[in-house]
């Protein structure tokens, strides 16, 4: 089974990259010099402060052995799935009670040399040994399970919690708690990729409450599946932020989203490791999917998992089509190219998308794909072709074998069909007597100021593509893409 947890960029600002340094200097440093020790009075009160208003915020974002966790030990991590119990309140109560008793019991000791030089080096010493012991015991359980793994049951996490909730009750988090929030839930994919990103191991998208937020005490406001989201449609905001984004939302192209299911009739494969599924499905489904859409598909239960695939051909009758590249050591993929067979029955939610349907009214459309983001002009290209309008498609792929769907887009583009067919390869064969290099090599010769844009392909190529066509004076409101 392919790992489900992905290791991601989680230090998004200079603190949350560097704060570890505060983390070594402290509990390695003190041992030579104890009073850095009393560095963590103040870490201690500005954690405690903040809690009262933002949650565990500090956690996802100032806190310096979060940052060592994130930062050092994530790329040597295991970052496997957390055991159960090192989640419960049992294990979160124990080693809060433990090391409250601990911690006053050497206070105690400690005490007995007030005004002396001394004291201080003493009372410095026992947060030190605090600090190392966090990150000797952190870092290991990081190393073997995953990178957040202290934090589960973090002592300083668990009095955060305490505060929250007494902040909660003076009415002090109203104005300042950010939560993570979804735009619109019609919109999510239900691809678990906040899950999958999240250093503390929570299921954002199956917890949404009735405002929209998810509320759950143990997000620490990392950000990490705001990031990741390919959807768009996390932020962090407080309930009024939230709610104004909802409003503002609008449901184009997902109003008609509804569940349904269909059976595998067809698998071909238009190119090396791509297969195209034809979907039969019921006509009481009552769905009308339009070229430039997708579709989600069920890879698992528990927690239910979806893929969104753009639909390569729709028909004839109840039939449409996707293309899906194998990525590797891809989650989704890896089940669907193992497990789905012929005569198979799909569970399905969709048709979805609004951003590649092509406006009626409007001439000079450009085209541009790059790789597996070729499928929805598939049918987007058949339709105009139907309708007797003009088009360039430019599509970019690596290799000749990687053009899926070469030999349909020929025929589409024949003579008088008035559409322009122009593939470019990035690493051709040397008989290749096409364009080389990517669809900016082509695009950039192109007269495209009254050009209507639709593109689907790597985040990469739509970054890369909008840039020249804004400096070539496409203004943004005629740029159109979904990243595949
Ligand atoms: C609107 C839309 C339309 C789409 N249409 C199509 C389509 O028509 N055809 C198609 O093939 N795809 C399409 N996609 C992409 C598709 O939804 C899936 O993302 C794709 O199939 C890969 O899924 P996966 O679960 O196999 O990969 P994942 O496991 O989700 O991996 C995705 C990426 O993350 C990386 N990754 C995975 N695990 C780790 C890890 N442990 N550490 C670091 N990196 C990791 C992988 O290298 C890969 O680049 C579309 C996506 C969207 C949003
Ligand atoms: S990451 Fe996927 S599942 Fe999570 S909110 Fe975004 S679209 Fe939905
Ligand atoms: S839900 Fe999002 S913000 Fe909260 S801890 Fe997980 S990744 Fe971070």
């Amino acid at each position: 089974m392919n790992n489900y947890f992905i290791k991601t960029t989680r230090t998004f600002s200079s603190l949350r990259r560097y704060a570890w340094i505060f983390t070594l200097t402290v509990a390695f440093g003190g041992l030579w010099y104890p009073r850095l020790g009393l560095l963590v009075f103040g870490v201690i009160f500005a954690l405690t402060a903040m809690s009262l208003f933002k949650g565990r915020y500090w956690c996802g974002n100032y806190c310096a052995h979060g940052s060592l966790f994130d930062q050092v030990l994530l790329p040597f991590s295991r970052n496997g799935q957390l055991p159960g119990l090192l989640k419960s309140k049992l294990v979160r109560a124990t080693v809060f009670a433990w090391f409250m008793y601990n911690l006053t019991s050497k206070f105690i000791r400690v005490s007995s040399l007030w005004g002396q030089w001394m004291f201080w080096d003493r009372l410095g010493f026992v947060f030190v040994a605090s600090y190392l012991m966090v990150t000797v015991a952190g870092g290991l359980l990081g190393l073997l399970v995953t990178p957040r793994t202290w934090c589960q049951f973090c002592p300083m996490g668990t009095m955060q919690l305490g505060m929250y909730r007494l902040g909660k009750f003076l009415g002090w988090t109203r104005k300042y708690d950010r939560m993570i929030s979804i735009e619109d839930t019609d919109k999510c994919h239900k691809c678990a990729k906040c899950a999958r990103v999240c250093p503390m191991q929570l299921t954002p998208y199956t917890e949404f409450s009735q405002n929209n937020q998810f509320e759950h005490d143990a997000c620490i406001r990392c950000l990490t599946c705001v990031e990741n989201c390919p959807a768009k449609i996390l932020t962090l905001s407080t309930a009024v932020e939230a709610e104004q984004i909802r409003e503002a939302s609008e449901d184009k192209g997902y109003e008609h989203r509804r569940k349904f299911s269909a059976i595998i009739t067809r698998i071909t494969e238009p190119a090396s490791d791509i297969r195209e599924y034809t979907l039969s499905y019921n006509s009481d489904t009552g769905i009308s999917p339009l070229p430039g859409q997708f579709i989600l598909v069920k890879i698992q239960d528990q927690p239910e998992i979806f893929r969104a695939y753009s639909i390569s051909g729709i028909g004839p009758g109840n039939e449409l089509r996707v293309a899906i590249k194998r990525v590797p050591g891809g989650y989704g993929t890896g089940i669907i190219f193992g497990t789905f067979v012929l005569d198979m029955e799909v569970e399905l939610e969709g048709p979805m998308g609004h951003e590649l349907l092509v406006d009626d009214g409007v001439d000079g459309l450009l085209l541009v794909a790059g790789g597996i983001g070729i499928t929805p002009f598939i049918p987007i290209l058949q339709e105009l072709r139907a309708k007797g309008r003009r088009a360039t498609l430019v599509y970019g792929a690596n290799t000749e074998n990687d053009l899926a769907f070469h030999e349909t887009l020929l025929s589409l583009s024949a003579e008088g069909s008035g559409i322009s067919y122009l593939p470019v390869l990035a690493k051709p064969q040397d008989e290749y007597y096409g364009h080389r290099g990517f669809v900016t090599d082509v695009i950039r010769d192109l007269d495209v100021t009254a050009s209507h844009v639709y593109m689907c392909g790597p985040q990469g190529m739509v970054t890369a593509v909008t840039s020249l066509l804004r400096e070539k004076g496409v203004p943004s409101e005629r740029i159109f893409a979904e990243s595949a």
